[in-house]
């Protein structure tokens, strides 16, 4: 039993201003943010999605998910 390292660890969504939905996993529910991956203008503007990984990581740990 390690439920006491995430006690409240559980899937949960977050909602950006722009209408995306982020299916994801974190201590916190219901997450909303204002921009996000899809229509930040660093991600739009310059190049497709090609590497989602490391970009999501980082917006992950920006908004305290991990
Ligand atoms: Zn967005």
């Amino acid at each position: 039993m390690q439920e006491k390292i995430h006690p409240n660890y559980g899937p949960t969504t977050i909602t950006c201003a722009c209408g995306n939905v982020i299916e994801t996993g974190s201590t916190k529910k219901d997450i909303r943010v204002e921009i996000c991956s899809k229509c930040h203008p660093f991600f739009t503007g310059k190049q497709k999605l090609v590497d989602t990984g490391g970009r999501v990581d980082r917006f992950k740990k920006r908004f305290g998910m991990e």
